[in-house]
């Protein structure tokens, strides 16, 4: 048996019934807004490995993690299982090698020189394989987080949760498509408190047009969580982040 534990059937019971509630909310939301289903990520933070590891075995595919030590350890634990590591937390430059050992994207893209670290650590990692004899890694695919605080003043937004501003973002998406390792794949924001989602979401798809003016192909749209999540289908995500309402309450950080 893998790091993780012994599987616990009474909360593989729980997640099954959890996941199976928020698939049919998202296909009926789908069905609604008359779109195809966006990627479900499942947020796994806090959560431990074995948790992850049932949710695989119900057909997860992509889960997310918003701090690097976390994500990491779990991500070694679990590697058997291939799964695609999303990483949504606020990220320094400096935890940028780390993360590209393992991710597969990183929604959490909002300053200049995160764009520089990324790349670089990219190309250090390429490196690494091929010193250990593995095959090259994927480019990492890269979301811009947009703040969708309205009419935030630019000093407020960069001290808050993370984000850039929506005037800020067409350049970042230049420089995320022009560096080599990464791929640029959309947008992501997160609602803010106390605004309305869907009217949040809305401001989210003017900006996923102005990066979709530099690529055509960076289409993507990471937009709805727990609480949001059909606000966030109707206005066109393509990948949803849902954490509580599969999991449960988040346990406090130790
Ligand atoms: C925790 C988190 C989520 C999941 O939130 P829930 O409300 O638990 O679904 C989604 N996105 C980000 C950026 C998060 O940090």
């Amino acid at each position: 048996m893998t790091a993780g534990g012994q599987p616990d059937p009474a909360r593989a019971r729980e997640l099954e019934g959890r996941l199976r509630a928020v698939r049919a909310r998202i296909s009926s939301a789908a069905g609604t807004a008359g779109r195809g289903e966006p990627e479900l990520i499942v947020v796994t933070k806090y959560f431990p490995a074995s948790d992850v590891r049932t949710l695989a075995g119900l057909g997860v595919t992509d889960v997310g993690e918003n701090r690097d030590q976390e994500a990491a350890a779990k991500a070694a634990d679990l590697q058997d299982l291939g799964l695609n590591w999303h990483f949504i937390g606020q990220l320094q430059t400096n935890k940028a090698r780390s993360v590209v050992r393992y991710a597969h994207s990183v929604h959490s893209v909002d300053r200049l020189p995160l764009v520089t670290a990324l790349g670089k650590a990219v190309g250090v990692e390429q490196e690494r394989r091929a010193g250990a004899g593995l095959g090259p890694r994927e480019d990492l695919r890269c979301f811009l987080q947009v703040t969708l605080d309205a009419g935030a003043d630019p000093a407020q937004a960069r001290s808050g949760r993370g984000g850039a501003l929506p005037a800020d973002v067409p350049a970042l998406a230049e420089a995320c498509a022009a560096t080599e390792g990464l791929r640029l794949a959309g947008v992501m924001a997160v609602a803010p408190l106390g605004a309305s989602p869907a009217e949040a979401f809305e401001r989210l798809l003017h900006v996923s047009a102005a990066v979709r003016a530099v690529d055509p192909a960076a289409a993507a749209i990471s937009a709805g969580m727990s609480g949001d999540l059909e606000e966030a289908v109707a206005a066109g995500a393509t990948h949803l982040r849902i954490g509580s309402d599969v999991l449960g309450p988040r346990p406090a950080v130790g």
